[in-house]
């Protein structure tokens, strides 16, 4: 299947610097021919100026988090319904700094998925174990139930997530999960998809997070399982953001 890489900026950025950015992003020809699909994650305040930038282009853009409410007195939230005013195609839910600084439970992220689904957004759910954990032998137990939790709320609809296994201690850290390892835990999270949504699990895409750069990308990607990447870090870097893209293209 078509890869997918997913940039996330994080709480990073300015107008002026997001410009340079986003006009490099729009001229690549990776993306530009359809080799592979890509989509930046920014933060709210930005969006904005993604959707001006973007909208010519065949760039999807996202955010990196969503309110578990509809609408009213939730001070700070930012619900599906706006996130859609501005066209983004994705919103991050569950990633592991909101579940660490942010104590986001594995319900309250399958609320989170549940309200993007409903307002035509595609909730990138992700996943993934603590150094304690592997440590422990638990990756798998860990990444089951964070994923059975969504599954659980969204029935049916779980055809339409795109999950991101991130190992919580390679985001960020340059260290890199191998990709066997990877795609041990990928081959879990696929047969767990399958079991739920059937044939239709077969084309769900999981992408890779934790420290992907330009140097291990076109191995990673290389495995069966392994249908993209979510990209901290190098996202923010023109250059190797565009080799992780030329790698997708051709894996
Ligand atoms: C992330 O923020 O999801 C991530 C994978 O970060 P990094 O690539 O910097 O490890």
């Amino acid at each position: 299947m078509k890869k997918l890489i997913v940039g996330n900026w994080k709480m990073n950025g300015n107008l002026t610097a997001n410009q340079d950015l986003l006009v490099a992003l729009a001229g690549n020809q990776n993306v530009a021919s359809g080799a592979c699909d890509a989509a930046v994650c920014a933060p709210v305040s930005y969006l904005f100026q993604l959707k001006n930038v973007l909208e010519t282009t065949r760039w999807m853009w996202g955010a990196q988090d969503v309110s578990a409410h509809d609408a009213g007195a939730y001070t700070g939230e930012v619900s599906a319904g706006m996130l859609k005013d501005f066209n983004v195609r994705y919103v991050l839910v569950g990633h592991s700094e909101r579940r660490q600084y942010h104590g986001e439970s594995d319900s309250l992220v399958a609320a989170k998925a549940q309200r993007a689904l409903a307002a035509g957004i595609t909730p990138i759910v992700c996943v993934g174990e603590t150094l304690a954990e592997r440590e422990r032998g638990e990756t798998m137990d860990v990444v089951k139930r964070q994923l059975a939790a969504v599954i659980h709320a969204v029935g049916h609809c779980a055809t339409e997530l795109v999950v991101a296994y991130e190992p919580v201690w390679a985001i960020g850290t340059g260290q890199t999960a191998s990709p066997p390892q990877a795609q041990a835990v990928h081959a879990v999270l696929r047969a767990q998809l399958v079991a739920a949504c059937g044939e239709h699990g077969m084309s769900s895409r999981i992408l890779y997070g934790g420290s992907m750069t330009a140097a291990n990308a076109a191995a990673l990607l290389a495995e069966n399982d392994i249908d993209g990447g979510l990209i901290g870090g190098a996202s923010l870097k023109p250059t190797d953001f565009s080799s992780i893209l030329f790698a997708a293209s051709a894996a």
